[in-house]
């Protein structure tokens, strides 16, 4: 298995688990680019976003409702979060399985850079 976040869901690679269930895997990510930087992924591998077909429709569903509960939970349904999905390198993808980043604690600036 040559995918990293398949091998964090394996638990071959250490992380920091705040959420699973049967299809959804979140775990914080390793550089943290804010107070809360977790990172939501769907179980089964899939590349990037360029990849999703209407069989993905449920679980993409399933990601953005998570995200938005991890970031209640964590005290910033009020004051606000920010959720990215980076697509390829202009995007700044960096690692090819799908993965929801939710970010919280600090304010974001518009355009992002
Ligand atoms: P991307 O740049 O693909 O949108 O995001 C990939 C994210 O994965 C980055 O924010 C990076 O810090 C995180 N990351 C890379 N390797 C690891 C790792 O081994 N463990 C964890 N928890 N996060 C990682
Ligand atoms: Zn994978």
């Amino acid at each position: 298995m040559s995918c990293l976040i398949c091998r964090i869901i394996a638990g071959e690679i250490p992380s920091s688990v705040v959420y699973q269930d049967d299809r959804l895997f979140a775990f914080r990510d390793i550089n943290p680019q804010a107070p809360l930087h977790v990172l939501v992924v769907p179980k089964a591998h899939v590349a990037s976003l360029n990849d999703l077909t209407a069989s993905h429709d449920g679980i993409v569903g399933e990601m953005v409702r998570r995200a938005a509960a991890l970031a209640a939970e964590e005290g910033f349904a009020e004051s606000g979060f920010r959720t990215v999905f980076n697509c390829n390198a202009a995007a700044g993808q960096t690692v090819f399985h799908v993965h929801l980043h939710v970010l919280a604690g600090r304010s974001f600036t518009w355009p992002p850079g």
